[in-house]
């Protein structure tokens, strides 16, 4: 959860295209061919623009001026080089520690601080923002979305209604999926041709792209369970390294196309100190307490349920998944208006409600029940003023199940609480840290001589983009972890 978002809720930017629903013919970019599409540059502008808030909700930006500038600027230069150097483009810096990056129709592109912390040099951040711009300028989304639209799938409006409750898996693919289309092989081939055309252009190395693929490859065998979605929507990245390699090539031999050898110090310099892996100060879970540092609060976490936290929300269900328990902010002013304006929501009885305290914090507490598609759903909701805040919690499950985890709902909301421990307040995440090589050998030993615990040594390998025994020379720099 973060400090400055609030609840999402999810307005459908595609009603946008969707009630619009005009064709026209625009060009294709690339080809100079006239295409048909159905929706128009102004109305890509307008999905991109519409979505672009619910992205930074998700996510959360990155609290980095100069580096956001840095990849802001970078992006900028490529955009002057491509197809359609006309849009008015933004790159945004997200917080996140996955290793991502994508695009929105309309000039919109996000890299995350976790991709940041992969590349080597500044060559590969040049190829992945000129391959986001490709999506861009080929206008893959927007096409995808027409796509969507001539199949005629129906996007209910159910999903606005329901989007408080809804467990997480389902309301994060609903908006996120909507957002972040996937790519067809064909279109993820068009978007490295250009990536590569572009970077080139400003005369960065394109194959250093190309080696990106071989740390997507190795993230991939690493991490197993989870593949961000830049490399999941992605063909193979051992194909795409092979091929992206050929085309740095043949793009170096035309005129003008020189490599600068932008040197890679400067690039790691830029992201040393930078935030790794999750960041404790949004919240974290020890010892079934959920504790939020920077904004001060706490809560139990009943044993074995799952917590997801996101900057807008924590989630928590129960392990069989037929209870929930979310977390938000609201945005009225006092725990009472709260509650007044979740109880004007359609179909919504109310079945108690009452002024109160809870640790000393004013609140109210509400029980309604709502009538849903799936059923009747009973909700117990707390209502607490913390600071400038009204903390909302909501439990719930199906009305029949309700008795089993009404307890469970008192015992985590009731429990809400100010952060006192100094170890708490004072948590800090890990950072990425640049070091010189003082005695070269295979990158292993220079490691362990930089204090890498063995259980991070494969993970590290993998952000310096190198094997463990890949050799590393005195004097050069690598990426190690500390606080
Ligand atoms: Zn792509």
């Amino acid at each position: 959860m973060k400090k400055k978002n609030i609840r999402v809720t999810l307005i459908g930017f595609l009603l946008v295209g969707l009630l619009g629903s005009m064709s026209s013919c625009t060009t294709d970019y690339v080809t100079g061919r006239k295409t048909f599409s159905l929706i128009s540059e102004s109305q890509e502008v307008a999905m991109g623009k519409e979505a672009d808030p619910q992205i930074v909700a998700e996510y959360g930006v990155y609290d980095d001026p100069d580096l956001a500038a840095y990849v802001s600027n970078l992006g900028k230069q490529l955009a002057e080089k491509s197809h359609r150097p006309q849009l008015e483009y933004t790159f945004r810096l997200l917080d996140s520690p996955v290793v991502n990056a994508f695009a929105l129709p309309g000039g919109y592109v996000y890299v995350t601080r976790g991709i940041l912390a992969h590349f080597n040099s500044e060559d590969e951040l040049a190829g992945v923002l000129g391959h986001e711009i490709g999506h861009v300028v080929a206008r893959h989304s927007a096409e995808q979305l027409s796509r969507q639209q001539l199949a005629g799938l129906g996007l209910g409006l159910g999903v606005v209604l329901w989007e408080d409750f809804r467990p997480y898996a389902e309301m994060a693919g609903a908006s996120l999926n909507l957002l972040l289309l996937k790519y067809s092989r064909g279109q993820e081939s068009e978007s490295d041709m250009l990536g590569v055309e572009y970077s080139s252009k400003l005369g960065y190395d394109a194959r250093d792209m190309a080696g990106f693929f071989g740390t997507l490859k190795a993230l991939g065998a690493e991490s197993g369970q989870s593949l961000p979605s830049f490399m999941s929507t992605h063909p193979d990245p051992g194909d795409r390294e092979v091929r992206v390699n050929r085309l740095a090539g043949e793009a170096q031999q035309k005129a003008g196309y020189k490599p600068l050898n932008v040197d890679r110090y400067e690039y790691l310099r830029r992201i040393d100190g930078i935030v790794y892996g999750d960041d404790p100060r949004q919240g974290y879970v020890e010892n079934n307490v959920f504790y939020h540092p920077e904004m001060r609060f706490q809560f139990p976490v009943p044993a074995d349920w799952i917590v997801m936290n996101t900057p807008s929300t924590v989630l928590m269900a129960s392990p069989d998944k037929k209870a929930v328990i979310q977390l938000t902010l609201g945005k009225a002013d006092s725990p009472a208006l709260e509650a007044d304006e979740f109880v004007a929501g359609e179909g919504i009885t109310v079945i108690a409600r009452r002024n109160t305290s809870v640790r000393g914090f004013t609140a109210v507490i509400l029980e309604t029940q709502i009538a849903s598609q799936d059923g009747l759903i009973r909700v117990l909701s707390y209502f607490i003023q913390k600071d400038n805040h009204v903390y909302v919690f909501h439990g719930y499950s199906l009305t029949e199940q309700f008795a089993g985890y009404s307890q469970t709902f008192v015992s985590v909301m009731g429990g809400f609480d100010k952060v006192t421990d100094q170890t708490v307040l004072n948590k800090q995440p890990s950072r990425l840290r640049v070091r010189k090589v003082t005695t070269g050998g295979s990158l292993e030993s220079v490691l362990r001589q930089m204090g890498v615990p063995e259980a991070k040594l494969s993970e590290l390998a993998i952000v310096n983009g190198k094997k463990l025994s890949d050799p590393v020379k005195t004097g050069e720099w690598v990426k190690t972890v500390g606080n």
